[in-house]
């Protein structure tokens, strides 16, 4: 074992945005949550991925820390990936894509998320 801090994950060269914003509802699409919802706690728009309340639980053998916490078994939530939760409508409750339009004239032009099923700004 070394010393070294762990690296983090080689980012690609041109970080996509997400579509998935933090507080947003999201559904689960894939993997052993699927069909579960949660809240997103944390974007990570660097790594692509998306921290859900209540979703890809996995089991943490943590060390003890004097005056912080005890050793043991802890369930934590880890990141997955954007692209396997699709945003639930807070207007359709409905999982949904998202899309991107420009509302507004001239100095009040603004970009805005919406709905792909019910068209509805989000
Ligand atoms: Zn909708």
């Amino acid at each position: 074992m070394t010393t070294m801090a762990r690296q983090r994950p080689a980012e690609p060269a041109r970080a996509t945005k997400l579509r998935i914003r933090r507080d947003d509802t999201v559904e689960v699409l894939r993997g052993k949550d699927r069909g579960k919802r949660g809240k997103v706690h944390k974007a990570m728009p660097r790594e692509g991925k998306v921290l859900v309340s209540g979703v890809n639980i996995a089991k943490k053998h943590v060390r003890a820390r004097p005056g912080l916490r005890q050793a043991g078994i802890i369930q934590q939530e880890m990141p997955l990936h954007a692209s396997k939760v699709a945003l639930v409508c807070p207007k359709c409750s409905q999982a949904t894509r998202v899309g991107y339009r420009v509302v507004g004239e001239a100095a009040g032009r603004k970009k805005e998320r919406y709905c792909k099923t019910c068209n509805e700004a989000v």
